[in-house]
């Protein structure tokens, strides 16, 4: 019986991996362990970048991304553009269990939940607001783009191994502060933001996802596991690929970090340089903050 693991990303993943490692230990699945770890986050209105409390998006709503799978069955599930419903991972879920689909968005996304009923609820806090008034860019003229502030965004990735050997994931967040209506991140996006696949591993990212779908970032990872490389090698090559794409499309490579687990409950994590990426990690009755290396486009 292996024992269990459990990792999520940022210091609020804390709160994540405390919530998740009980219902571990005492025999719960990976997936739903790692769900309640994430609704934890969700529901604390301190992380202004998850569920209720999230910066919004630039006309002033929250508007919430999540995805979830099952690493032995490979079921998944994911929503986008979710409004007015905190528990954007478990409707998630829900995609999972209750359609034939995998994404949800928008309107239908809000219909489906409240039909599995999920209440309506506005997700700003007088915080969120007031952070959302001081962060947002400058007037722009008819026609310009704003700059999305480069630190308003953060993405709560729990991924998880039960008892049974079952790897298990949730990706849940608001996305970049001020986004434009209608933008959806890799946080939703099954290979993107989340992959999970008992036979190879499981990963999560977090950062700016444009350059993460740009990559295919998870499951990227996970193949680079099933290739052989170790959870911390797949995540340093999947670094590296973010790297090589900026200088490619001649960018400063963006914030961006990503972290893995193998079958056997063996982690690694990765982030580009300025990203400061910390990971919360539980394993038997321990929880502890690590932080990951980070790499530059020269590969130091
Ligand atoms: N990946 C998220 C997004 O692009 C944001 C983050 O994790 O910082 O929506």
């Amino acid at each position: 019986m292996p024992d269990p693991v459990v990792i999520a990303t940022w210091p609020f993943g804390e709160t994540a991996v405390k919530t998740s490692l009980p219902l571990l230990s005492k025999g719960q699945p990976s997936l739903a362990a790692a769900l309640a770890g994430a609704q934890a986050v969700e529901d604390d209105p301190r992380v202004n970048s998850v569920g209720y409390g999230g910066i919004p998006n630039a006309i002033g709503t929250v508007s919430l991304d999540a995805c979830v799978m099952d690493g032995k069955t490979l079921a998944c599930g994911g929503v986008a553009g979710l409004e007015n419903i905190r528990h954007a991972a478990a409707v998630a879920r829900m995609v999972m269990e209750k359609t034939p689909h995998i994404l949800l968005v928008g309107a239908g996304a809000q219909q489906f939940a409240m039909k599995q009923g999920f209440p309506l609820e506005s997700l700003l806090t007088p915080e969120s607001l007031t952070e959302w008034e001081k962060t947002k860019p400058a007037k722009k003229k008819r026609g310009e783009i704003s700059v999305i502030p480069p630190d308003s965004h953060d993405t709560v990735t729990v991924l998880a191994l039960d008892q049974k050997g079952n790897l298990g994931g949730v990706c849940t967040t608001s996305g970049l502060a001020h986004k434009l209506p209608g933008r959806v991140g890799d946080s939703p996006l099954i290979g993107s933001g989340l992959y999970v696949d008992n036979t190879a591993g499981a990963a999560g990212a977090t950062g700016v996802g444009e350059e993460i779908i740009r990559i295919g970032g998870s499951f990227f990872v996970v193949e680079q596991m099933r290739a052989g490389k170790s959870p911390q090698e797949a995540c340093e090559l999947a670094v590296k690929r973010v790297n090589s794409t900026a200088v490619r499309r001649g960018v400063h490579p963006a914030r961006v970090a990503f972290l893995a687990m193998d079958p056997k409950g063996q982690i690694g994590a990765a982030c580009t340089v300025g990203t400061n990426f910390q990971y919360a990690v539980g394993k038997g009755a321990k929880s502890e903050l690590l932080k990951a290396p980070e790499l530059g486009p020269e590969g130091k």
